[in-house]
């Protein structure tokens, strides 16, 4: 099974696309940014430590999230093929992951940046059914509730103005490095991100038609 990682600054519509590839490729979707929000929300030490970071848009140690990522991998049937969304960020945690399992692909989310900005302060989530909404891309019929169950709908905490500015300077310094990381190991390939969901799904797809399914 393919082992993918999805690199992307923040609002470049990672975890969207990410649900719509995992499923057609029948791999598991691991995001570190859904397993800490979860830690943090279930109280836990690790995830009460990390709620801090994430709250100001840093990134939380490395150590906290590799230790929640090697648990996910070492699981039954865990390496065996995944897609990684939000992991790696920096470089350490890129030459871990590849102490620890061999990968397939990278696939770069392309988008300018002055979109960014408006996509991430523009999300609103639904805290029971998970839905994910944009009031000016992929509006709800009413701006305050869920379409599918009628929830009042919430903002991340680290979608505030301030959080987005500290979390797009991070990955400038911190994960855009990465680019280049991948790119000389040969493993990079660029997606344009623009345009609808169903349109950046269709590029995807092609970007991903050559990778071992087996
Ligand atoms: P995300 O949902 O991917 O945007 O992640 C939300 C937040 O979780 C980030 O701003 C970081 O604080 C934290 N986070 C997620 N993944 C990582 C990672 N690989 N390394 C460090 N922090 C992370």
């Amino acid at each position: 099974m393919p082992r993918i990682v999805l690199l992307g600054p923040p609002g470049s519509g990672k975890g969207t696309q990410a649900t719509a590839i995992a499923r057609a490729l029948g791999i598991p979707h691991l995001s570190t940014g859904d397993m800490l929000r979860a830690a943090a929300k279930a109280g836990t030490p690790l995830g009460l430590e990390a709620d801090r970071y994430m709250r100001a848009g840093e990134l939380v140690p490395d150590r906290v999230v590799l230790g929640l990522l090697a648990d996910e991998l070492h699981r039954p049937g865990g390496g065996n093929g995944f897609l990684l969304d939000g992991f790696p960020r920096t470089v350490p945690q890129a030459e871990a992951l590849g102490r620890l399992v061999r990968i397939d692909r990278v696939l770069s989310f392309e988008l300018p940046e002055e979109r960014l900005v408006d996509r991430l302060t523009g999300r609103r989530s639904c805290p029971v059914c998970g839905s994910v909404y944009n009031l000016t891309t992929q509006p709800p019929k009413d701006p305050a509730r869920c379409d599918r169950d009628g929830t009042p709908l919430v903002q991340r905490a680290d979608d505030r103005p301030e959080a987005v500015r500290t979390r797009l300077a991070v990955y400038d310094a911190q994960t855009r490095p990465l680019l280049e990381y991948y790119r000389a190991r040969g493993l990079l390939t660029p997606v344009d991100v623009q345009g609808s969901v169903d349109e950046v799904g269709a590029r995807i797809a092609n970007a991903l038609r050559d990778v071992p399914r087996g």
